[in-house]
C-alpha cells in the first residue's frame, strides 16, 4: 500500500506547516508559511501564476472599425483586459461540447461606439453580469467625430501557460523569512546601518543608544547593513524553512481564491502519482 501517515518522514525534523497571513486585501495577499521548503513554495508559486486558470478575450470579431488602431492592435488590447472570472459557472472550451462557441464556455462582450471619445474598458457590455472587466477605465481605442466601432468580443477561460493574458496573478513570489542579528557587544552604534537599509528594517534608537530590528520581514536581503557594519556586528540570513509567500492577482480572481485552485492542482498531481504507483505495484 502506498498509504502515507507519518507527518514526520518528509524533511525529518517535524514537517508541521504553520501558515499565518501577514496582509491581504482584495488583490493581494502575503503569508509567513513556516515548516515548508523551497520545492514545494516553488511548485504553488509556478501553479498559482500558470496552471489556474482564468477569464481573458481569445476571439474578437470586429464588425466596423474606423479608428486608426489597427484590428489586430486592438484585438490583442482587449486580451489584455483582466477579465472578472467565475470558475463555478464557465468550462474550459475545449472541455466543452459545443463546436465554436457557447454560454457554457465562453461570453460574449459587445462593444459599439461612436466618436467623439475615448474608448474604455467599462463600454464593453458583458452577456453574463458576473463576468465583466475588471477595471472600467482601461483605454481601448481613440473615435474621431464620426468615427464608429463594432465588435464582438468572446472571453474564454485559459492557463498562463498558454499566454500570458490567462496569468491570474501580477505577482507570485516568496522569500526565505530574514532573521537579523546584531551582535551588541561588537557594536559600535555607529548606526550606517540603520541610514543606510532600503527597506527601514533597522532603526537607531538615541534614548537606549542602540540598533532596533523594527520590521525584519519587510527585508530583502540585500545586506546592505552587512556591508556597511565595518565591525562586522550585524548578520542577516534567512531561514531555511520558513517563506514570505506573496500573491497578487490582476482582479480576475481573488488572491485566496488563486491559492485554493493551485493547492487543488497540486493535490490532483498528487493523487495521479499515487494511483499511478499503485496499479503499477500491484
Ligand atoms: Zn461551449
Amino acid at each position: 500500500m502506498m498509504e502515507q501517515e507519518d507527518p514526520e518522514v518528509k524533511g525529518g525534523e517535524g514537517s508541521k506547516m504553520d501558515i499565518n497571513v501577514k496582509s491581504r486585501d482584495e488583490q493581494k495577499i502575503v503569508l509567513v508559511i513556516e515548516g515548508a521548503d523551497v520545492p514545494f513554495i516553488n511548485a504553488l508559486r509556478r501553479i498559482c501564476m500558470v496552471e489556474v486558470p482564468t477569464m481573458a478575450v481569445e476571439e474578437v470579431e470586429i464588425y466596423k472599425n474606423d479608428s486608426r488602431i489597427f484590428d489586430e492592435v486592438l484585438a490583442h488590447r482587449l486580451g489584455l483586459v483582466p477579465i472578472k472570472t467565475d470558475l463555478e459557472s464557465i468550462i474550459p472550451h475545449d472541455e466543452c461540447d459545443c463546436t465554436d462557441h457557447c454560454p457554457r464556455c465562453s461570453v460574449s462582450l459587445l462593444l459599439k461606439e461612436k466618436g467623439p471619445k475615448v474608448v474604455y474598458s467599462g463600454d464593453l457590455t458583458s452577456q453574463d453580469p458576473k463576468i465583466t472587466p475588471v477595471h472600467d477605465t482601461i483605454p481601448l481605442l481613440k473615435l474621431r467625430d464620426d468615427e464608429e466601432v463594432e465588435l464582438e468580443a468572446i472571453a474564454q477561460l485559459g492557463l498562463g501557460l498558454e499566454h500570458a493574458k490567462w496569468q491570474p496573478t501580477t505577482t507570485a513570489a516568496y522569500k526565505t523569512y530574514p532573521i537579523i542579528t546584531v551582535d551588541t557587544d561588537k557594536c559600535e552604534v555607529c548606526a550606517k546601518c540603520a541610514e543606510e537599509c532600503p527597506r527601514g528594517v533597522l532603526e537607531f534608537d538615541e534614548k537606549k543608544n542602540k540598533i532596533l530590528i523594527v520590521d525584519p520581514e519587510e527585508c530583502n536581503m540585500c545586506r546592505t547593513c552587512e556591508k556597511d557594519c565595518e565591525v562586522e556586528a550585524i548578520t542577516v540570513k534567512g531561514q531555511e524553512d520558513k517563506f514570505i509567500f506573496k500573491i497578487e492577482t490582476d482582479g480576475s480572481l481573488s488572491p485566496e481564491e488563486v491559492i485554493k485552485v493551485a493547492c487543488d492542482i497540486l493535490s490532483d498531481k498528487s493523487d495521479k502519482i499515487i494511483t499511478f504507483s499503485e496499479e503499477k505495484v500491484k
